[in-house]
Protein backbone atom coordinates (compact mmCIF):
# COMPACT_ATOMS: atom_id res chain seq x y z
CA UNK A 1 0.00 0.00 0.00
CA UNK A 2 1.10 3.48 -0.43
CA UNK A 3 0.18 6.56 0.95
CA UNK A 4 -0.41 8.29 -1.96
CA UNK A 5 -3.18 5.81 -2.72
CA UNK A 6 -5.20 7.34 0.18
CA UNK A 7 -8.34 9.07 -0.63
CA UNK A 8 -10.69 11.64 1.48
CA UNK A 9 -13.40 9.13 1.42
CA UNK A 10 -10.41 6.47 3.25
CA UNK A 11 -8.51 9.17 5.41
CA UNK A 12 -12.37 9.80 6.86
CA UNK A 13 -12.63 5.78 7.07
CA UNK A 14 -9.66 5.82 9.13
CA UNK A 15 -10.76 8.94 11.41
CA UNK A 16 -13.92 7.73 12.15
CA UNK A 17 -12.55 4.38 13.34
CA UNK A 18 -10.13 6.28 15.48
CA UNK A 19 -13.04 8.16 16.84
CA UNK A 20 -15.46 4.87 17.33
CA UNK A 21 -12.29 3.49 19.25
CA UNK A 22 -11.33 6.74 21.35
CA UNK A 23 -15.34 6.53 22.15
CA UNK A 24 -15.37 3.16 23.55
CA UNK A 25 -12.35 3.15 25.12
CA UNK A 26 -10.44 -0.28 24.55
CA UNK A 27 -6.67 -0.58 23.52
CA UNK A 28 -3.94 -3.33 23.51
CA UNK A 29 -0.56 -3.67 24.58
CA UNK A 30 0.97 -0.72 26.62
CA UNK A 31 -2.22 1.39 27.38
CA UNK A 32 0.44 5.17 27.78
CA UNK A 33 1.78 4.01 24.15
CA UNK A 34 -1.49 2.59 22.90
CA UNK A 35 -3.08 6.36 23.34
CA UNK A 36 0.03 7.94 21.97
CA UNK A 37 0.26 6.23 19.18
CA UNK A 38 -2.89 6.77 18.59
CA UNK A 39 -2.92 10.62 19.10
CA UNK A 40 0.23 10.80 16.77
CA UNK A 41 -1.80 9.01 14.15
CA UNK A 42 -5.16 10.96 13.90
CA UNK A 43 -2.80 14.38 13.76
CA UNK A 44 -0.61 12.76 10.67
CA UNK A 45 -4.41 11.60 8.63
CA UNK A 46 -5.57 15.01 9.40
CA UNK A 47 -2.42 16.50 7.98
CA UNK A 48 -2.55 14.25 4.93
CA UNK A 49 -6.11 15.00 4.81
CA UNK A 50 -5.51 18.84 4.48
CA UNK A 51 -2.67 17.86 1.25
CA UNK A 52 -4.96 15.50 0.11
CA UNK A 53 -7.70 18.21 0.38
CA UNK A 54 -5.45 20.78 -2.00
CA UNK A 55 -4.83 18.45 -4.61
CA UNK A 56 -6.26 19.71 -7.23
CA UNK A 57 -5.39 16.34 -9.22
CA UNK A 58 -7.65 14.00 -7.32
CA UNK A 59 -9.50 11.89 -9.44
CA UNK A 60 -13.49 11.62 -8.89
CA UNK A 61 -14.42 8.36 -7.29
CA UNK A 62 -18.15 8.47 -9.23
CA UNK A 63 -19.83 10.13 -11.85
CA UNK A 64 -23.53 11.53 -11.90
CA UNK A 65 -25.55 11.67 -15.07
CA UNK A 66 -27.49 14.70 -14.70
CA UNK A 67 -29.93 13.60 -17.20
CA UNK A 68 -31.10 10.79 -15.42
CA UNK A 69 -29.97 11.41 -11.86
CA UNK A 70 -28.04 7.96 -11.60
CA UNK A 71 -25.01 8.82 -9.40
CA UNK A 72 -23.61 5.10 -9.17
CA UNK A 73 -21.01 5.21 -12.66
CA UNK A 74 -17.83 5.02 -11.90
CA UNK A 75 -16.79 5.65 -15.94
CA UNK A 76 -18.69 7.94 -17.76
CA UNK A 77 -20.61 5.48 -19.51
CA UNK A 78 -23.70 4.67 -22.26
CA UNK A 79 -26.76 3.42 -20.05
CA UNK A 80 -30.13 3.18 -20.20
CA UNK A 81 -30.81 7.17 -19.75
CA UNK A 82 -34.00 8.99 -20.03
CA UNK A 83 -35.53 8.50 -23.67
CA UNK A 84 -33.74 5.04 -23.71
CA UNK A 85 -30.74 3.67 -23.92
CA UNK A 86 -27.87 6.80 -24.82
CA UNK A 87 -24.33 7.13 -25.79
CA UNK A 88 -24.46 10.86 -26.61
CA UNK A 89 -24.78 14.14 -24.92
CA UNK A 90 -25.21 12.86 -22.11
CA UNK A 91 -24.25 15.64 -19.22
CA UNK A 92 -21.77 13.77 -16.33
CA UNK A 93 -21.19 15.66 -12.84
CA UNK A 94 -17.74 14.11 -11.01
CA UNK A 95 -17.90 13.31 -7.40
CA UNK A 96 -15.50 13.23 -5.38
CA UNK A 97 -16.27 11.10 -2.26
ZN1 LIG B 1 -28.47 8.97 -17.47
Amino acid sequence: MELKNLTKGKIHHLLGLLETNEREGWYFGNKEQYWNRHRELEAELQLLLSGVSNRTSQKPTRYKCLLCGRDKFTRKTPHNCVGGYRKHKIEWQPIYD
